[in-house]
């Protein structure tokens, strides 16, 4: 193994992990990596706490668990090759013009991550409209927020994670954190639910599960997957009976308070527990606790968002912050935990179907106008709104489908939906082109894999689930061998007959980014990489370079037309899929602490490795003994779409009716062989939630 060479003394910049973006210091190591991660405890997100993960980051900057040259297939189901760059960018930008010329523009298509950096997915996004000029370009982010953002975008006119900082949390009276468990997927974020107690406020998760976080809590509900929506329905029946509501901010702020109130008297307390398994004293309890508080937040996160009612699901948890008066004041209102490193800053800047940088819709003339003027090609030359995510991929290699795809930062043979089925889907490509810095499961399935550079090795921003736009800078050089998107994109363009405005340099792309975002939701345009640097990262929106940034979002006013926050009325509605004699069990599927989304990353760390080797069901006791299982026994998960194989974890953490398994690993034992591709209407979130399952005993002599 050889070291890159590092910078001396030590380079200031952010974990290439999850949505937190902790600050770090890297410095030169001993180790493989060459590099030490070392601690900047001046960053205010994180003051220098890391978990194990962001820990052990530069173990993947060692060149023998990655990717330091392209490899081209020259037959279906043949090896794959190395090759130099010329080779297989010309094979790349070759096989996208054919399948244009043959098929038509929307015949190729873009898969885009929410671990790209904003510069990479603004000129993504820029490549698929203007050099490929398809509407098929989507990304992972639509698997992990949307639901979210699209509740966020009809209660309030705005979407940010946050509309508040972190640093607020611990100053309100009484916080719902609904389907997270921080204390695994981010755990120098619990400090903030820790002095929110030691401060005397109430913390209440919600989770099928007792994670680690509820463990936390001063109430757990633990409602039946899918139960979110009918819970959210019935605290907010209860505040409305015991006189909780706050009738002025409900007049003076707010519009369709009726329309929710109707829909929400239906589901009484005796209803709401047939539904959700709740018992209706601890929904009293909980409505108490925060109708009663003076501020209080509601906190949601994949357990809610990831349903095919996710959209009305999260809708329903805002409604409960809107009747109480709990939104668009100070330690008030609701918050979307993301998921992915830039999870917040993928979706702001044309990487999704429907949207245009700046966070506009990709239908809005005017949004069409300003973005193609900075582009420098006509309003009319860009395509409308393409395919969301799941659909573009069971869509591929069909005659109306994407059949070339260039596909970066993402592993969908892993995270996707009914897995198998996108892997058969990816399968029957004409062409696959996987940009990846490891040769992860979907990169194995492609025609062209083109190496790229990590978080380390390049400059580039992100924004964390706060808004702030934070700045990762570059600390060591790259293997030989191994290139930025941006570069890659640069390349392509100009082999497609586009030169110019795909600038290789970061701030440069950035630059641009900011002049396209102006005027839009997410407005970027006060924001630099020198004030970033300056000082610990900007809020947008931040219209001018003198402008402060916003850390509070909604104070004076909601973004909506009459400044008025929206209710939504909205009734609870059964999952996709319920229980049924076949398949009798819920299966839900999460996190753990040492792995990271598909695992690409981190199941090639040894010591992550070590602390979580593979997948497993946690079962209940009493269900364990109906089925004969003992811990530790292989047992097999069954749904309507495949098979997973994994060891028994019996806990009674979970609920009787429910089995679990963590989604980051791949063969016999890949969750998402399971999960339900349903769709929301709104969001176009699949449901990985929540699926029917049956699982046996593996009989192994
Ligand atoms: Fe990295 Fe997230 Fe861990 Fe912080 S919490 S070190 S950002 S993975």
């Amino acid at each position: 193994l050889t070291s890159p060479p590092a910078p001396a003394p030590a380079t200031d910049t952010h974990c290439p992990y999850c949505s937190l973006q902790c600050g770090m210091r890297l410095g030169r190591g001993t180790g493989a990596s060459g590099a030490e991660v070392l601690e900047r405890p001046d960053f205010p997100v994180n003051r220098g706490a890391l978990c194990g993960k962001g820990r052990t980051a530069p173990a993947l900057l060692a060149r023998d668990v990655r990717l330091t040259g392209p490899l081209l297939r020259d037959r279906p189901g043949g090896p794959l090759r190395s090759a130099g760059w010329a080779e297989a960018l010309d094979r790349v930008a070759a096989g996208l013009a054919r399948t244009r010329a043959e098929h038509g523009a929307d015949a190729v298509g873009v898969f885009g991550g929410g671990g790209l950096t904003n510069e990479k997915a603004y000129l993504l996004g820029k490549f698929a409209r203007v050099v490929l000029g398809t509407a098929n370009i989507d990304y992972n982010g639509r698997f992990c927020m949307s639901s979210a953002a699209a509740a966020h975008r009809r209660a309030f006119g705005l979407d940010r994670g946050l509309p508040f900082p972190l640093a607020d949390i611990p100053h309100t009276g009484c916080l719902i954190l609904v389907g997270g468990n921080p204390a695994e997927t981010m755990p120098p974020a619990v400090r903030y639910f820790r002095e929110l107690r030691e401060n005397g406020g109430t913390l209440i998760v919600v989770d099928p599960r007792r994670t680690r976080t509820a463990e936390l809590a001063d109430l757990h509900l633990q409602p039946r997957p899918g139960g979110d929506l009918a819970l959210a329905l019935g605290l907010l029946h209860l505040v409305i009976a015991e006189g909780l509501v706050d009738k002025d901010f409900v007049a003076e702020r707010t519009t369709g308070f009726e329309a929710a109130r109707e829909a929400a008297m239906a589901h009484w307390p005796d209803r709401v527990e047939r539904i959700t398994g709740v018992p209706a004293h601890q929904l009293r309890e909980a409505a108490r606790l925060f109708g009663g508080a003076g501020t209080g937040m509601v906190l949601t996160a994949r357990g809610p968002e990831q349903q095919s009612k996710g959209t009305d699901t999260v809708g329903a948890w805002i409604n409960l912050c809107l009747a109480t008066g709990k939104a668009g004041r100070p330690y008030s209102g609701y918050g979307c935990l993301t998921g992915q490193g830039n999870g917040q800053g993928g979706r702001e800047h044309g990487q999704k179907a429907d949207q245009l940088p700046g966070y506009r819709s990709i239908e809005d003339p005017a949004a069409r106008a300003h973005v193609a003027s900075v582009w420098g090609v006509p309003a009319d030359s860009l395509p409308g709104a393409g395919k969301s995510a799941y659909e573009l991929l069971d869509g591929l290699g069909r005659p109306d489908g994407v059949r070339a795809l260039l596909l970066a930062g993402s592993n969908p043979a892993v995270s996707a939906p009914n897995a198998g089925h996108v892997t058969e889907r990816l399968r029957a490509l004409d062409l696959l082109v996987v940009a990846d810095m490891v040769l992860s499961e979907t990169a194995r399935l492609a025609d062209v894999v083109l190496p790229v550079t990590q978080w380390a090795e390049e400059d580039g921003t992100t924004t964390n689930l706060e808004g702030r736009v934070i700045l990762r800078r570059r600390a060591f050089d790259p293997p030989e061998g191994v290139r930025s998107e941006l570069w890659l994109l640069h390349e392509l363009a100009a082999r497609l007959g586009v030169t110019g405005g795909f600038p290789t340099d970061a701030e440069e792309a950035f630059d641009e980014l900011r002049r396209a975002s102006a005027g839009g939701d997410a407005d970027y345009a006060g924001i630099s990489y020198r004030r970033i640097a300056a000082e610990d990262g900007v809020f947008w929106p931040c219209p001018a370079e003198d402008h402060p940034g916003t850390r509070r979002l909604f104070l004076d006013r909601f973004a909506t037309p009459d400044g008025r926050a929206r209710f939504a009325a909205v009734t609870h509605r059964p999952a996709g899929e319920e229980p049924d004699d076949a398949y009798p069990l819920y299966l839900t599927t999460g996190r753990v602490l040492a792995q990271y989304q598909s695992g690409a990353q981190t199941r090639r760390v040894a010591e992550l490795n070590a602390a979580a080797p593979g997948p497993f069901v946690e079962l209940h006791p009493r269900l364990a003994e109906r089925l004969g299982i003992a811990d530790g026994e292989p047992v097999a998960v069954t749904s309507r779409r495949g098979r997973a194989v994994a060891a028994a974890r019996i806990t009674d953490a979970i609920r009787a009716d429910t089995v679990f398994m963590p989604f980051h690993w791949p063969g016999a034992g890949r969750a998402n062989s399971l999960t339900n591709p349903a769709l929301d209407p709104v969001s176009r979130m699949p449901e990985f939630k929540l699926c029917a399952v049956r699982v046996e005993r593996v009989v192994t002599d």
